[in-house]
C-alpha cells in the first residue's frame, strides 16, 4: 500500500466509523459558502453511501437534489456550474468514463465547487456490468482523486447484472424522483413549471448534460429560482441521503454545511 493509499484508508476507516452518527454541519471542511473553492489538497477523495441499495428518493425534509445526467460535456457542464455557483446551489453529476478524458480540469472544477460527481457507466449501454462501472470510477479517480460512492443506471434500468455490478463496486443505486423531461427538449418553460411544480420534499431530480440539452441549461436558472421561493434548498445526493464526502486533509467530521 502506497503513502498516499495508506492515509486514504486511514481517513476511510474513521470517516466509515462516524457513518451513522447524527449528521455534522459546520465548518472545517473549506466548503464555503457561494462555491468558495477547495484550497489545494483538500478535494474530497470520496463519500460514503449504501452500496448495494437502490434509492430514488430523500427524506422528507426540504431538500432536493439536482442530477444532471451523460456528461462532462465542453457546451454544457461549465455553463451549468456557473448557474449553480452563482445562485448559491449544489448539485450531482453522473458522469459517463468516456466522456472524461479531454476533461479533467472541468471535473476538479465541479468537485471544487462543492458538487459531487456520480458513476453513470462507461458507454451508457442498457445494462452495464462490473467493467462498465470500474472503468469509469478508475477514469473519474485517475482525473480528480475522487471516488463516487453512487451509480445512476443508464436509462434508469435495474437488473440482476446491474445490481450485482453496482454491489461489486461499493456503489448505491440512484434513480431519480422525478424526470424534469428535459431529454425531450420540450422548450425552457415547459422544465422550469414541470420541475417546479414537481418537487416535493427530499426529491432526487433527473436532468441531463451531455452537451446535447441546451434548453436544460437556459431553463436551470429559473428552475432554482422556482424551488428556491417554494422553500427548497439545494444539497448534493450525498447530503440528502445524509453522507458524508471524505476528505484527505481535513477532519472527515467536518460535513459539509447545507445551504
Ligand atoms: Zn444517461
Amino acid at each position: 500500500m502506497s503513502g498516499r493509499a495508506l492515509v486514504r484508508a486511514t481517513v476511510l476507516a474513521i470517516a466509515l466509523a462516524l457513518v451513522g452518527g447524527a449528521s455534522v454541519a459546520g465548518a472545517g471542511t473549506g466548503v464555503g459558502n457561494g462555491g468558495t473553492l477547495y484550497g489545494e489538497g483538500t478535494a474530497p477523495i470520496g463519500c460514503t453511501s449504501h452500496p448495494g441499495t437502490i434509492v430514488s428518493v430523500g427524506p422528507r425534509r426540504p431538500f432536493v437534489a439536482l442530477t444532471f445526467d451523460d456528461g462532462p460535456s465542453s457546451t454544457q457542464t461549465p455553463a451549468i456550474l456557473t448557474t449553480l455557483d452563482s445562485m448559491g446551489a449544489r448539485a450531482t453529476f453522473f458522469e459517463e468514463g468516456r466522456h472524461v478524458a479531454g476533461r479533467e480540469e472541468l471535473m476538479r472544477q465541479i468537485l471544487d465547487a462543492g458538487d459531487e460527481i456520480g458513476n453513470h457507466s462507461y458507454h451508457h449501454p442498457h445494462d452495464p456490468g462490473l467493467g462498465e462501472l470500474a472503468s469509469t470510477d478508475a477514469a473519474i479517480r485517475a482525473a480528480t482523486g475522487f471516488t463516487p460512492c453512487l451509480f445512476r443506471p443508464p436509462y434508469g434500468l435495474v437488473n440482476a447484472k446491474v445490481e450485482a455490478a453496482a454491489l461489486d463496486q461499493r456503489l448505491q443505486t440512484v434513480l431519480w424522483t422525478f424526470d424534469s423531461a428535459d431529454d425531450h427538449h420540450p422548450g425552457v418553460d415547459a422544465i422550469v413549471h414541470h420541475t417546479v411544480k414537481s418537487a416535493s420534499d427530499g426529491a432526487i431530480i433527473l436532468m441531463h448534460d451531455g452537451g446535447r440539452h441546451p434548453q436544460t441549461v437556459e431553463a436551470l436558472p429559473e428552475v432554482i429560482a422556482g424551488l428556491r421561493a417554494r422553500g427548497f434548498r439545494f444539497v448534493t445526493v450525498t447530503e440528502l441521503l445524509g453522507g458524508q464526502m471524505l476528505y484527505a486533509n481535513s477532519p472527515p467530521s467536518g460535513t459539509p454545511s447545507i445551504r
